[in-house]
C-alpha cells in the first residue's frame, strides 16, 4: 500500500508536531535580525543531499534562491526518505539560519567551565590545536588523546585519530543508547543489528514495541513503514509505562511496571512454549538450546509475571496468543535507546530469543538480511607516516577487558580514563566532535571533575552547546547544508550510495570537516593522510575505483545497488554467524564468561517513599538536545514537559492545600539533591503513578543557546546514578527517583 504523507504525518505526529509536518511555519521568535527565508517558496536550482538533523541519514532535495536555501523536500528516490522528511529534517534551516550558530574560531580566556572566550583566525586555533595534542602526545604517547564523535562529519576525525595513532574514539550512540541490543544479537546471532537495523516493518503482520516510541521516536523510515503495515492491517503490541503515541494505536496495550520487562519477557515465552505456538521446525533447524530454555520459562507463567509487571494475566496471554499467531511475520522490535537498568543486555537477550522462537530472523515482516553498497574506501598509499602508539583502546574489546562482550569503545570509558589512574592509561586530551556530552553522559559532576583533569579540550560543533562551554578551542562547523561530505552508504534492505553535497556557502566563518581535520593533520606532520583537495575530490576517488559516475550521483543524490535477496522468502537463507552456525537460544558464551545463559528476572531498586522512577524519551520534533535552539522546530514543541500521572498528583506531599494543575511550573530533585530548572507539569491518565517522564534534550545550560536557555528540565542533569551493565559496558539510567516541588520553593 502505498503511503500518504497524510497519513505518515498522522502516525509521527500525533504529539503535536503536525503544524512542522506539513509546511513550517516561518514566524521567528523576535530574533530576526537574519530571518529564515519563507520555506513554501520553490528555488531556482536544488541539491541533492542527505540530511544530518538525526543521524538517520535521509535523503534531502534543498531547493537554493538567491544564495539562501528556501524549502527542503524528500529525495523520492532515496530509500531511507522515500519522497518524505520527518519534522526535523523539513526544519534544517532553523538551525542553517540560526542567529546562535558558532561563527568564528574560539580560544578560552578565563577558567576552564566558565565559558568566556576570544574569537580568532582559523590559523590562532588550529595551531593552538595542533601544539596541545603534540605535547600530550610527548609526554604521555598519542594514545592519551580520545576522540568523541556522532553523525557522518566524524569519519574525517576518525581518519585524522587513525593517522594520529590512538584508537580511543568513541560514541554515546553506543555504551548510552544501542550497546546492549547489539551485544545481545551478537551473542543470540553472531552479528549485531547497526543503524539503520533491518527490520521489515511494512511487512509485518504483528508489530511489538516495547518501551520504543516509534513515531515520537522519529525515524523517518520506520514511521512510514509503522504506518503502511498498519494500513495492511499489522497489528501494534505496545508494552509502555506510558500511554505513547503509538499506544494509542494498538491492539494491545501493556503499562507494565518499569524494570519489570524481562519478567513480561519471560512469560511471553512460556505462553508460546506451552501452547506450542513457536515454529517447531524452524527452532529446530536453526536453534542451538530449546530444552534449556523451556525448562527455564515452564514456571513463568503469566500469573508469575502479573506479581511483578503489573500487567493482568490474561492481558499477557492474549497479547502472546496474538504475536505467536502472526509468525514470522511478527516483528519484536529491537530498540533503539536500551541503556535503562544495567541489565540491559539481558533483556535485549529476551527479546533476540523471543524473535527465534517466532522464526522471524531471516523472514519477510521480521528480521532480513542487509546488503552494503559495494563501495572502496579512498585509494591511499600504503606506506604513510604513522605516529604509532597503543594497540588497545580504553574498553575496547580484549582478553580480560572489563566488559567482555563491548562491540565497540565506550563512551564512558573514555570519560572515566580521564581520571587519573585509570587501569590502562590516562587520557589527557579530548576531541569532542558534534556530540554534547554534558547531555549525553549520566553523571554530570563526575563528568564535569573528569574534563578539569584534562590537559586539553576541543570542541568541533555548529552550536554553542554546553560542551562548548567546557572547551579549550572551539571549531565552528559548516552545517550539513553548507558542506560536502563522505558518501553514505549503510547496509540496508536496498543498497544504496547516497551524496552529501554543499547547498549553500557556510555562514560565517564555519568550515566543513573535512577541511578542519585536513588542516589539523598537516599542521602536526600528517598531512599526507588527506591527500585529497576537498571532500569532492575525495568521494570521486572513491566513485571511480568501480568506474560510477560523480555527475551522475550529484543529480539524483543516489545511486542504487544490485537488488539482493534480504529474506528466506526471496532466497536469502536463514543462518547465524555463531560459531555454531545456530541461534543461541541457550548463550553458553555466556555461561563460560559468569553471566546467565538465559535471561533472569531480577527485581530493581525501588525508590524513597513519595519518589517518581525517572523515564525519558524523544519528541518527533527534535533530536536531543542538538535541535532544541532550532526556532521552527521549538514553534510546535517549545519545551519538555514533566508527564506525571493525575491521581498520582492528586496525593502529592506538599501540596495538599494548593493541589498541583497542570501547565504549572514545577522543580524535580532527585534521591541525590540534584535540582532541575523549573518545568511544566503535564497532568494525564497517559502514565503509570509510579513513573514521571521528560522529552530528553531540554534543560539546557548553554546561555549562548539564546532560545533553549532556561527551557525545561533535563533528565541527564538528574541522571546523577547510572547501573552499569556487566556484560557489555552500557550505563542504565532509568535508576534515578525524582519527588516534586513547586517551583519557586526553597532548596
Ligand atoms: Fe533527517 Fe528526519 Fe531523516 Fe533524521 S529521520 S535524517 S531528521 S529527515
Amino acid at each position: 500500500m502505498a503511503i500518504t504523507r497524510r497519513r505518515f504525518i498522522q502516525i509521527g505526529a500525533a504529539a503535536g508536531g503536525v503544524a512542522a509536518a506539513s509546511g513550517l511555519a516561518t514566524r521567528w521568535w523576535g530574533l530576526d535580525r537574519d530571518p529564515i527565508p519563507d520555506p513554501r517558496t520553490d528555488g531556482d536550482r536544488v541539491v541533492a543531499t542527505y540530511c544530518e538533523l538525526c543521524f538517520w541519514g535521509c535523503g534531502v532535495l534543498a531547493h537554493v534562491k538567491d544564495g539562501r536555501v528556501t524549502k527542503l523536500t524528500g529525495n523520492p528516490a532515496h530509500p531511507l526518505s522515500r519522497g518524505m522528511l520527518c519534522p526535523r529534517g523539513a526544519g534544517a534551516t532553523g538551525q542553517l539560519y540560526d542567529p546562535d550558530r558558532l561563527k568564528r574560531p574560539l580560544l578560552r580566556r578565563a577558567k576552564r567551565g566558565e565559558d568566556v572566550f576570544e574569537e580568532v583566525s582559523w590559523d590562532a586555533a588550529l595551531n593552538e590545536t595542533s601544539r596541545k595534542l603534540e605535547d600530550v602526545a610527548r609526554r604521555h604517547g598519542p594514545e592519551a588523546v580520545a576522540l568523541f564523535t556522532h553523525g557522518s562529519g566524524g569519519v574525517w576525525f576518525k581518519h585524522f585519530m587513525k593517522a594520529w595513532g590512538s584508537p580511543n574514539i568513541g560514541a554515546p550512540s553506543y555504551a548510552q543508547c544501542r550497546g546492549p541490543r547489539e551485544a545481545a544479537f551478537t551473542v543470540t546471532y553472531g552479528t549485531p543489528l547497526g543503524s539503520p537495523e533491518p527490520i521489515d516493518i511494512a511487512n509485518a503482520r504483528a508489530i511489538t514495541l516495547i518501551g520504543s516510541h516509534l513515531g515520537e521516536n522519529m525515524h523517518n523510515t520506520q514511521v512510514q513503514e509503522l504506518a503502511e503495515a498498519i494500513g495492511k492491517g499489522a497489528g501494534l503490541v505496545v508494552v509502555d509505562p506510558r500511554f505513547s503515541v503509538a499506544a494509542g494505536k494498538a491492539k494491545y496495550w501493556l503499562p507494565i511496571k518499569p524494570g519489570t520487562d524481562i519478567a513480561l519477557l519471560l512469560a511471553w515465552m512460556n505462553v508460546l512454549v506451552a501452547e506450542k505456538l513457536y515454529d517447531v521446525d524452524y527452532v529446530a533447524k536453526y536453534t542451538e538450546g530449546f530444552d534449556e530454555l523451556a525448562a527455564h520459562v515452564a514456571d513463568k507463567t503469566p500469573e508469575w509475571a502479573y506479581a511483578i509487571t503489573g500487567v493482568d494475566p490474561g492481558l499477557i496471554r492474549a497479547s502472546a496468543r496474538f504475536i505467536g499467531s502472526a509468525r514470522p511475520a511478527s516483528l519484536i522490535h529491537p530498540g533503539r535507546h536500551t541503556v535503562w537498568y544495567g541489565d540491559d543486555t539481558q533483556r535485549e537477550r529476551a527479546m533476540a530469543i523471543l524473535a527465534a522462537l517466532l522464526g522471524s530472523w531471516g523472514r519477510r515482516g521480521g528480521y532480513l538480511t542487509p546488503a552494503k553498497f559495494p563501495l572502496p574506501g579512498y585509494p591511499l598509499p600504503a606506506d604513510l607516516p604513522h605516529r604509532g602508539g597503543a594497540t588497545a583502546a580504553v574498553d575496547k574489546p580484549k582478553a580480560g577487558a572489563t566488559y567482555p562482550l563491548a562491540t565497540e569503545v565506550l563512551a564512558s570509558g573514555l570519560c572515566d580514563a580521564a581520571k587519573p589512574g585509570h587501569a590502562l592509561y590516562d587520557l589527557k586530551a579530548w576531541l569532542v566532535y558534534g556530540c554534547n556530552l554534558v547531555q549525553a553522559m549520566p553523571g554530570r559532576q563526575e563528568l564535569v571533575e573528569k574534563m578539569q583533569h584534562l590537559d586539553f579540550l576541543a570542541v568541533v560543533d555548529v552550536l554553542p552547546a554546553e560542551i562548548a562551554g567546557w572547551a579549550d578551542v572551539v571549531l565552528p562547523e559548516a552545517t550539513y547544508l553548507e558542506r560536502d561530505d563522505d558518501v553514505s552508504a549503510p547496509a540496508y534492505r536496498k543498497p544504496f550510495v547516497a551524496i552529501r553535497q554543499a547547498a549553500v556557502e557556510p555562514q560565517g566563518d564555519s568550515k566543513p570537516g573535512w577541511w578542519i581535520a585536513k588542516e589539523l593533520a598537516t599542521r602536526v606532520g600528517l598531512g599526507a593522510w588527506f591527500p585529497w583537495k576537498d571532500a569532492q575530490e575525495y568521494v570521486k576517488a572513491r566513485l571511480a575505483q568501480k568506474g560510477l559516475s560523480y555527475d551522475e550521483l550529484a543529480s539524483k543524490g543516489v545511486l542504487l545497488g544490485a537488488p539482493q535477496p534480504t529474506c528466506e522468502e526471496e532466497g536469502a537463507p536463514v543462518g547465524a554467524a555463531t560459531e555454531s552456525g545456530k541461534i543461541q537460544l541457550y548463550a553458553k558464551e555466556l555461561k563460560n564468561l559468569g553471566f546467565d545463559p538465559l535471561p533472569v528476572y531480577r527485581p530493581q531498586e525501588e525508590g524513597p517513599a513519595g519518589s517518581f522512577r525517572l523515564l525519558s524519551g524523544r519528541s518527533p520534533l527534535h533530536t536531543f538536545g542538538r535541535t532544541v535552539n532550532n526556532r521552527l522546530l521549538a514553534e510546535p514543541f517549545p519545551e519538555n514537559e514533566v508527564w506525571l500521572n493525575a491521581d498520582a498528583a492528586r496525593s502529592l506531599s506538599g501540596f495538599e492545600a494548593q493541589p498541583l494543575q497542570s501547565g504549572e511550573k514545577v522543580v524535580l530533585v532527585n534521591q541525590d539533591g540534584v535540582r532541575s530548572t523549573p518545568v511544566r507539569a503535564k497532568l494525564t491518565q497517559r502514565i503509570r503513578g509510579d513513573c514521571v517522564y521528560l522529552v530528553h534534550g531540554w534543560g539546557q545550560t548553554a546561555r549562548k543557546q539564546r532560545y533553549a536557555f532556561g527551557r525545561g528540565a533535563s533528565d541527564a542533569q538528574l541522571t546523577s546514578r547510572y547501573k552499569v551493565d556487566p556484560i557489555m559496558g552500557g550505563t542504565g539510567m532509568n535508576v534515578n527517583f525524582v519527588r516534586i516541588e513547586r517551583a519557586g520553593e526553597a532548596a
